[in-house]
């Protein structure tokens, strides 16, 4: 799909309020905080730039929360709750936001407090590796470059790209297809255009790729129990590169 020039202004004020969020939450988690108490956070944005929540209710079983908290081994979609943050954890948090209609849809990790060394390399690494896959959304490259060159950044660090979860085209709705993997399929895939909108999500493991689903349906963890991370940005191909639409 490629969005005109009224979408994409709509998309960037969405992305913009995912921002927020990212501001918001990254200032509320620290060592003794619940994650529900950012989840918190996070609805006071939504209903003071007036958007709608595009995670709360999604799915089925019903996702109860306007964010994903997920904490060291957990690598995407952990349910906000009771639990307590402490020194030395990782948590990725992911959100999303709808203005009038478009979405954004954004997510990263952040240490709580001071963090292991391997902890610290895997943030840094996997926002590296995004960021690689953003600098192949140009007009005219094919969509899988972005995979490879997400793929090639986490794996010569020495860690794995989760295969189960990828991103996707963004729009009028959170998930559209075609589907952004994080690694090389096997195939070019289709011609980036003008005006399509893409969020990139690299999840990245520190051990090995195999991921689990635990049993409340949602939350998605390392089958070997190693740490992992999640960058995510939506991104719109331009004739003038890349335009992130999930920053201030
Ligand atoms: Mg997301
Ligand atoms: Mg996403």
């Amino acid at each position: 799909m490629r969005r005109n020039r009224d979408e994409l202004a709509k998309m960037r004020r969405a992305g913009r309020v995912v921002a927020e969020m990212h501001e918001v939450t990254r200032a509320t988690a620290r060592p003794g905080v619940t994650t529900a108490s950012i989840d918190q956070a996070a609805r006071e944005v939504l209903e003071r730039r007036g958007a709608k929540s595009n995670f709360l209710n999604y799915g089925n079983p019903p996702f109860p929360a306007v964010i994903c908290t997920s904490l060291n081994s957990m690598i995407v979609h952990g349910i906000p709750g009771p639990q307590v943050l402490e020194e030395g954890d990782i948590l990725s948090i992911d959100c999303g936001a709808i203005i009038e209609g478009y979405h954004g849809d954004a997510a990263y990790t952040m240490a709580i407090g001071e963090v292991s060394a391997d902890a610290k390399r895997l943030l840094e690494v996997t926002e590296a590796s995004l960021f690689a896959g953003i600098d192949q959304m140009k007009v005219g490259n094919r969509l899988h470059e972005i995979g490879r060159a997400v793929q090639s950044v986490a794996e010569a660090a020495g860690f794995s790209v989760v295969r189960e979860y990828v991103g996707h085209a963004i729009g009028t709705a959170m998930h559209e297809q075609p589907q952004v993997p994080n690694y090389w399929p096997g195939s070019p895939g289709p011609t980036m255009k003008a005006g399509n909108v893409f969020a990139v999500e690299p999840m990245v493991n520190l051990g090995r790729a195999a991921t689990r689903v635990l049993d409340d349906q949602w939350s998605v963890v390392t089958a070997d129990g190693s740490l992992s991370a999640h960058f995510e940005h939506t991104i719109a191909v331009t004739d003038d590169g890349p335009q992130i639409f999930t920053i201030p």
